[in-house]
């Protein structure tokens, strides 16, 4: 654990986000969302997101289906098809809108999805040392360019990373030259996710874990991934409709969305209060208004 954590902190260093307010001091948030709307097709579906992590923190976003979540997502990685009509995301102060998803993932923002599902003939290694060695190479560059010195990552190197990462994640050695998703199941896809977000050692990660096609060995795989990588070098954004995740995995903040707009935040204790009233008594409590 202190070993990654002194990898993260290089890494850190290497995004070119500055640490001057990337650690609090000037009491910068680490992500910062205001008042943000975004409409799909003229649509509105965001209406007034307010949302805030520290550094390191782990959030669960919960909600009903329909109540825009995957839609925030979207919004975070840069999806060319939502429009953000007003407000903002920032990111160790910095405004994420600016960026093209590329720029996003270089900056140290990992989102589970915007990844390719499907690619036949690609072994999950060569896919993972492309990913990455694509992203760290660019923050390698941002380092040289701001006066630092930084070597893109050679294939030897990608090697012993991915071994010291599978090892962390307690993965089989024979993962890694598996065809890309082909035949994976629920929890091998996870695993993919979760072994690609420890190579690229965001500083956060946003996991919309859709309601279907979770199970049991799934959720287990996505639990361990986050417990183990989460910390004060990386935060998480955790989307999740069902409580049950919550099990596995405990965040310190917990905030429902509802029609659109965070309409509670709270501790753990809210996961819990959802799970015996529902949406519905949530909903009756909050107004009539969502
Ligand atoms: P959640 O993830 O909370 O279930 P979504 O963000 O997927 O919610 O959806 C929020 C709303 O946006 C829903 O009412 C949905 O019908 C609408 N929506 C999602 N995608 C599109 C689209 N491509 N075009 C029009 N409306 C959409
Ligand atoms: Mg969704």
């Amino acid at each position: 654990m202190r070993e990654r954590r002194e990898t993260m902190s290089e890494t850190s260093t290497g995004t070119g986000i500055g640490t001057s307010n990337g650690h609090g001091a000037t009491g910068t948030p680490m992500f910062q969302i205001e008042n943000l709307h975004a409409s799909i097709e003229d649509k509105e579906i965001l209406k007034g997101v307010d949302l805030t992590i520290g550094q390191g923190e782990v959030h669960a976003l919960m909600g009903p289906n329909g109540s825009g979540k995957s839609t925030l997502a979207y919004v975070i990685a840069g999806h060319p098809s939502y429009e953000v009509t007003e407000g903002s995301v920032k990111f160790f102060g910095e405004d994420i809108l600016e960026w093209s998803p590329e720029e996003r993932a270089q900056k140290g923002l990992f989102l589970a999805f915007q990844y390719p599902t499907v690619i036949p003939g690609v072994s999950m290694a060569n896919f993972l040392r492309m990913a990455v060695t694509n992203v760290r190479n660019a923050r390698a560059e941002a380092e040289v360019a701001a006066g630092g010195e930084a070597k893109p990552m050679t294939p030897r190197e990608f090697r012993r990373l991915m071994k010291e990462k599978m090892a962390m994640l307690k993965m089989d050695d024979a993962f890694a030259t598996r065809y890309l998703n082909e035949g994976f199941s629920g929890g091998e896809k996870k695993r993919a996710e979760i072994l690609q977000m420890a190579l690229l050692e965001p500083r956060m990660a946003v996991l919309d874990e859709t309601d279907s096609g979770l199970d049991i060995d799934a959720l287990k795989v996505v639990s361990e991934g986050v417990n183990a990588l989460a910390g004060p070098g990386m935060g998480v954004l955790l989307i999740t409709h069902y409580q049950r995740l919550l099990n596995f995995i405990k965040p310190q903040h917990v905030h429902i969305m509802m029609a659109g707009r965070v309409v509670q935040s709270g501790g753990p204790e809210l996961a819990h209060e959802l799970e015996a009233k529902g949406y519905e008594g949530l909903r009756a409590q909050v107004g009539a208004a969502v």
